[in-house]
């Protein structure tokens, strides 16, 4: 799958666009006046997987805290990039609070919330010349939500005056990327290079933000983050997320995404950055973790054991990544595959790197284990899923460890060797 060609940006450590691999984001839901809450979120997030992390920058005492965050963060060695997001007061916020625009690793501007009238082009240059000030790049961040209500209307108006008006949907998705594409050139035009500009231009409809972002896509080089807003809470939200974003993905375009999932009351924040991390891995474009195949069951197998040991073995191999990344490079790349009887289990576990095939109903109480394709031992009794989650991190260690043979490729390309001949 071939990637738009687009302008690296640095945020921090992290490079977007560019060819670089596409960077998952998430966003705080606390309040940044609130340091400790904030900075703990931030910290979940990333070690979630975040690889930027925005937080609200909303009013002076936010602004005051961020400085703070930044360094409660590096005291619990988390190195995360902060992105501020800024509406309205952004020019004021960023000017009377030095450290926290310098502790920001990147701004988000919404264009539709700098200012009215003669004070929005101040407004929006004042940011600007905080991001070169400090050297930070900055997100366009246009939102149909709070699309620039001038903008819209003077194009709203000139499309009346067409012999051939267009629908007023297609003028609002054309004053999105308007206002995403004149703001950047309006940075650029300040003196803010083209390779520290990020545009969005967010919609919550999945065929609207397909849409536009095939155009932003076609009209410039920008390096783009990608995310559908207002995405929903639980399946909603992520088949929403996914549908929209998969497609564009598949095109090459998107530089950044985040999943905007409205978490249940008191919901785990971090599930937006799975979400995100399992669409790009399921696509094929990165790996974060193992991925375990488990068949759905069926009327062959009546026991939710195979259900369990699935969702053990998952979050097992979640929970250990931060540290297994560390420890294992390449970790993050193997299968596991968990199956409830002998129709398809023997099959996947073959193509799995460690498999397990469960007994169905009435089969013999035994579950064969392979691993790297070959059966390697049967387990039976009532200790089945620790043996087994045994045997997964025994294969981790032996394959995985530094120095150690991988011995999974080898026996692929034995089998390719064999198929060719
Ligand atoms: S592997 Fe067996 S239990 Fe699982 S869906 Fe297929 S037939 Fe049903």
């Amino acid at each position: 799958m071939s990637r738009r060609q687009s302008r690296r940006v640095l945020v921090g450590k992290v490079a977007i666009g560019g060819g670089a691999p596409v960077v998952v984001q998430s966003m705080t839901n606390t309040d940044t006046a609130d340091a400790e809450a904030t900075a703990r979120q931030v910290f979940d997030l990333a070690r979630a997987g975040s690889e930027l992390v925005r937080i609200t920058v909303n009013s002076s005492e936010a602004a005051a805290q961020v400085a703070g965050i930044r360094e409660r963060l590096d005291a619990m060695g988390c190195d995360v990039p902060l992105v501020g997001d800024f509406h309205f007061n952004g020019h004021k916020l960023l000017t009377q609070y030095p450290d926290c625009a310098k502790a920001l690793a990147k701004y988000r501007i919404n264009p539709g919330n700098v200012g009215k009238g003669a004070k929005r082009d101040d407004q929006f240059a004042t940011m600007i010349e905080a991001a070169l000030k400090y050297g930070k790049p900055v997100r366009i961040g246009v939102n149909w939500g709070s699309l620039d209500p001038e903008l819209l209307a003077r194009m709203m108006d000139e499309n009346g005056k067409c012999s051939e008006p267009q629908d007023a949907d297609v003028v609002m998705r054309e004053a999105l990327i308007a206002s995403g594409l004149e703001s950047a050139a309006q940075a650029v035009k300040i003196g803010l290079p083209a390779e520290r500009i990020v545009i969005s231009c967010k919609v919550s409809g999945v065929q609207d933000l397909i849409g536009v972002y095939r155009e932003l896509a076609r009209r410039c080089d920008y390096a783009l983050h990608l995310g559908l807003t207002e995405a929903g809470m639980g399946s909603k939200g992520i088949v929403a997320s996914s549908a929209a974003m998969a497609v564009l993905l598949q095109e090459g375009i998107g530089d950044t995404i985040r999943v905007s999932l409205t978490p249940e009351p008191n919901g785990d924040r971090t599930r937006e950055v799975i979400v995100a991390q399992e669409l790009l891995q399921t696509m094929g474009l990165r790996s974060f973790t193992p991925m375990v195949a488990a068949c759905p069951g069926c009327g062959r197998t009546t026991s939710t054991y195979f259900q369990e040991l699935a969702q053990r073995i998952q979050d097992f191999l979640r929970t250990q990544m931060p540290v297994w990344k560390q420890s294992y490079p390449g970790v993050e790349e193997m299968k596991v595959a968990v199956m409830g009887c002998v129709v398809n289990g023997p099959g996947e576990s073959k193509h799995a790197d460690v498999g397990i095939s469960l007994p169905g109903t009435n089969e013999s109480p035994v579950a064969p284990v392979y691993v790297d394709g070959e059966r390697a031992v049967t387990l039976k009794g009532g200790r089945i899923a620790e043996e087994f989650q045994a045997i997964v991190e025994k294969y981790v260690k032996d394959n995985y460890a530094p120095g150690s043979q991988r011995r999974r490729p080898a026996r692929k390309q034995e089998i390719a060797i064999k198929a060719i001949s």
